[in-house]
């Protein structure tokens, strides 16, 4: 086991910190503050090459491994939590699925431009009344000669509106339970697509959740991705991926908070002492670090087995309960460090914390990701049905 990154790997943090520098930290409050981060902004993570890095080169992707689209995503998240999360939907999310379980021609229709910016993707699972228990979804997707036509609401879909695909997941033909729920790609032209509207939220403002409402959409046969009566864990793979990529983003602004408030402790003065000499803050710090560590080493596991984009479910959900759960109290405590002045809305800390606050609950709350565990551990299936 070799705990060294390659010297490649060690160029690509540099140089994706070095971009992140220079062309996100300046903007990341301004975006927070604005709810809101510009297309042109995105499209500059495409041409810096930060899309569809894991994919093959044949569909406009890169060809490196997962993990190496996993140290930029954290390098990038140390600044900015909503780019690192752009970056880890194009990567890990929806188009995954594509690649993996999509036809040939889907594709190579749909990865290069992926990979170019020039399309944005969504995943589109929880709906008002199916959120932890996904099994229980009602869009449905009715056969009509060379189409389905969709009819239901999502929620909570991020950049619900802004971007143009989605891959949606619905019930096919009204069969019941998991064998009727299959994925469709939808795109927003589609007449009878409509974003209904934002989500306000506590954290990652800069990229919206929203609502999207399906009236007899059509769409064209030829656009399912994965056909209902598929093994569940192909249609869940999109968020296998997804859940390693949101690992990453936590821990990401966990050790941007964790830099911000030691270099603050270190240099600030109470009681004729840098804070940093008392051994109450110093076992802080050593509590962070620890978390750090361990949730680093948790997300390059679950990256450097990935096949394909593809993680392991119980790699990808230890990660990231641990690292989700870390990322809570790292910008905790980090704020606790800079005393009121890391409550300050002045400072990047307030923004990280609320940032961090999500990724318990988005791609599957960590009360879920126990349930997927303890399934793991005891090798047997565990119906949450009363
Ligand atoms: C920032 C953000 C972005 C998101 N982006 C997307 C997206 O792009 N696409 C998408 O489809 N969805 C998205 N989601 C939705 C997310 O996947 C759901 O919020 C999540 O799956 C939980 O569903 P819920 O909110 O309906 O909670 P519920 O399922 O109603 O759960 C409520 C509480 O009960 C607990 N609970 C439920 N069932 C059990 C059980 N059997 N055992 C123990 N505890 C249980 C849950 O863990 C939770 O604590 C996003 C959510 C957030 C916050």
């Amino acid at each position: 086991m070799d705990f060294q990154l390659s010297k490649e790997q060690k160029k690509r943090v540099a140089q994706a910190r070095e971009f992140a520098l220079a062309e996100i930290a300046p903007y990341a409050a301004q975006w927070d503050e604005e709810e809101h981060i510009p297309r042109k902004q995105i499209q500059k993570y495409a041409d810096a090459g930060y899309f569809g890095m894991a994919f093959p080169i044949q569909y406009g992707g890169r060809g490196l491994s997962a993990l190496d689209a996993i140290l930029v995503i954290e390098e990038i998240a140390r600044h900015c939590a909503i780019s690192g999360r752009l970056i880890v939907d194009h990567n890990f999310g929806a188009a995954v699925t594509i690649l993996n379980f999509g036809t040939e021609e889907q594709r190579q229709r749909v990865l290069p431009t992926i990979c170019t910016g020039k399309t944005l993707m969504s995943i589109g699972m929880t709906e008002p009344n199916a959120g932890s228990a996904l099994t229980e979804l009602t869009t449905s997707a009715i056969e009509d000669e060379d189409d389905y036509i969709i009819n239901g609401t999502k929620h909570w879909i991020t950049g619900a509106g802004e971007r143009e695909y989605t891959l949606l997941y619905a019930r096919f033909n009204n069969v019941s339970g998991p064998k009727g729920i299959g994925a469709i790609l939808i795109h927003r032209d589609m007449p009878g697509f409509e974003y209904a509207g934002r989500i306000p939220s506590l954290g990652v403002r800069g990229v919206q959740e929203g609502i999207l409402k399906f009236d007899n959409m059509r769409v064209p046969k030829n656009n399912l991705v994965v056909p209902a009566g598929s093994a569940f864990g192909n249609l869940m793979s999109a968020y296998n991926g997804q859940r390693v990529g949101a690992s990453a983003v936590a821990l990401g602004i966990a050790q941007g908070a964790f830099d911000f408030a030691r270099d603050y402790a270190d240099q600030r003065e109470q009681f004729g002492h840098r804070v940093t000499d008392f051994q109450a803050i110093q076992f802080k710090l050593a509590d962070m670090a620890i978390g750090l560590d361990a949730a680093r080493y948790l997300i390059y596991r679950a990256a450097a087995n990935a096949d394909s984009a593809i993680t392991d479910r119980y790699e990808s959900s230890v990660a990231k309960v641990f690292a989700s759960e870390m990322a809570i109290r790292v910008t905790s405590e980090a704020i606790q460090l800079c005393g009121a002045h890391g409550y300050s809305r002045r400072l990047p800390l307030e923004r990280m914390f609320r940032d961090a606050r999500c990724f318990t609950l988005a791609g599957g709350t960590a009360e879920m990701q126990r349930i997927g565990i303890a399934v793991s551990i005891l090798g047997r299936t565990i119906p949450q049905h009363k």
